[in-house]
């Protein structure tokens, strides 16, 4: 049976793809690997699925760096605003979060899934579970696709297989070879938005805590400095820098400042030449800090400097931090010098967090990498080398930052290839 258009991957972008192609009268096939679609809106955002951001086109384009520039047409097409009101179409009410998060009001994924799943059925596409494409090549009038049980052909299709993270979730990065045998260049796929990891045991010793405010800069540590004589010069300059709450773990950081800084860190050559700089007060600086420090010391000389310090830090990190600065917690105020005073300072505003890696591809919330940018058309979403191949989501070399940002680019792109396809 020959369709308009099958799409491979039945994610929030296979599934969005299939419904715009569909509702726009195209005999449209979705295969999908899994016996259920969408397993990643189902886990996503802790189950509560932050769908997108709160903001315009211009700011998830400026949420994607450099990328940013690919999204313009198919944020034109499918906007934040655009999305949400086709999820409040079909019954998903939405809020958006302190943060600038947009979840479904229930706070559950599942209705996500419903309702996309409910307009799939309307538009006329048809979805066949459990159907995972294991080849694919290009006719003389289109395509040809193989699963195991079954061959198809297809006048147009639309990849959207996604990267290799959670390979457990069945993306296992399939498309990369198939695309990559039709002449297209794979950008190295790597993790990003993966906690990292750490051989410090104060780091690991405070597994739990949460930090509301932290500035988190990923520098070229002294030990590589020492032998690097080259990269000396940009000793001061952070290779990326990033404000928002962290989250201690058994094996060194989450939470969205650490996933966010983790791109930087699995894109970098010798990932254990890293050091994380945490600014653990932010909203004072090294000499106010200091200031008050003194002042305290002086209105009561008798009081503990760790009381002192938990009006800064919650106060096991207090102690951590006094133990990696050398000052003894038990010391009075009385007896801090100024000396003291800036290692405690320094402690708080520069602590430093050798880098012994990341937890991979297998804790990535998304892939960096994929298919290049440059030889798709951000217009269509048409591939430039091969007419009639779209490419959506995450199989793209995009990844954004926490926050909706992800599926939001993937909701868009798809939108845009069903509509061109
Ligand atoms: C734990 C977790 C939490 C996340 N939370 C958020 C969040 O709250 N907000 C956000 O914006 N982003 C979040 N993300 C990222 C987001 O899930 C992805 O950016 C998004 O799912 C990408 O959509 P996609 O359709 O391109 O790919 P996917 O959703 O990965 O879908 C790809 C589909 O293709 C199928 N497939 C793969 N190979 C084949 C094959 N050979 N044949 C047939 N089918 C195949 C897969 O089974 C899968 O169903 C999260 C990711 C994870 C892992």
């Amino acid at each position: 049976m020959r369709w308009d258009v099958i799409v491979v991957g039945a994610g929030a972008a296979g599934l969005l793809g299939a419904i715009r192609a569909a509702e726009r009268g195209r005999r449209t096939l979705l295969l999908e690997k899994n016996r259920k679609p969408g397993a990643k809106i189902l886990m996503s955002g802790g189950t509560r699925c932050n769908i997108t951001h709160h903001t315009d086109a211009r700011g998830i384009v400026a949420a994607y760096g450099h990328q940013g520039r690919f999204l313009h047409s198919s944020l034109a097409a499918l906007s934040p605003a655009d999305l949400v009101a086709l999820f409040e179409a079909e019954g998903v009410a939405t809020k958006v979060e302190e943060t600038g998060k947009v979840f479904p009001e229930s706070d559950r994924a599942t209705d996500v899934l419903a309702a996309l799943v409910r307009r799939l059925d309307r538009s006329g596409c048809e979805l066949r579970l459990g159907e995972p494409l294991v080849g694919l090549s290009k006719t003389d009038d289109g395509f040809r696709l193989v699963t195991p049980t079954s061959e198809y052909d297809a006048n147009a299709i639309i990849i959207t297989t996604g990267g290799q993270s959670y390979p457990g979730c069945g993306t296992t990065g399939d498309a990369y070879r198939w695309l990559a045998e039709l002449g297209h260049t794979i950008v190295p796929p790597r993790p990003a938005l993966t906690p990292i990891t750490t051989n410090s045991t104060w780091v690991t010793g405070l597994k739990g805590m949460t930090i509301a405010d932290v500035i988190l800069r990923v520098v070229v540590s002294d030990r590589a400095l020492v032998s690097g004589g080259t990269k000396q010069k940009h000793k001061n300059k952070p290779l990326d820098q990033r404000r928002g709450s962290f989250l201690f773990t058994h094996f060194g950081l989450s939470g969205p400042v650490a996933l966010d800084a983790s791109r930087t860190i699995t894109g970098h050559p010798e990932p254990t030449s890293l050091d994380l700089e945490c600014d653990f007060l932010p909203t004072k600086s090294a000499d106010e800090i200091e200031a008050e420090l003194a002042s305290e010391a002086a209105s009561d000389g008798k009081k503990q400097l760790l009381g002192m310090l938990s009006r800064f830090v919650p106060r096991r990190l207090g102690e951590a931090l006094l133990e990696q600065a050398g000052v003894n917690a038990e010391l009075k105020a009385a007896e801090l010098s100024k000396q003291l005073r800036r290692q405690i300072v320094e402690a708080i505003k520069r602590i430093r967090i050798p880098v012994s890696g990341t937890r991979g591809f297998k804790k990535a919330e998304v892939t960096a990498g994929g298919v290049s940018l440059r030889e798709v058309d951000s217009r269509t979403m048409e591939s430039k080398l091969v007419p009639n191949l779209f490419l959506a989501g995450e199989v793209l070399d995009l990844d954004g930052p926490i926050g909706g940002y992800n599926f939001q680019a993937a909701f868009s792109t798809a939108w845009l290839a069903g509509s061109n396809v």
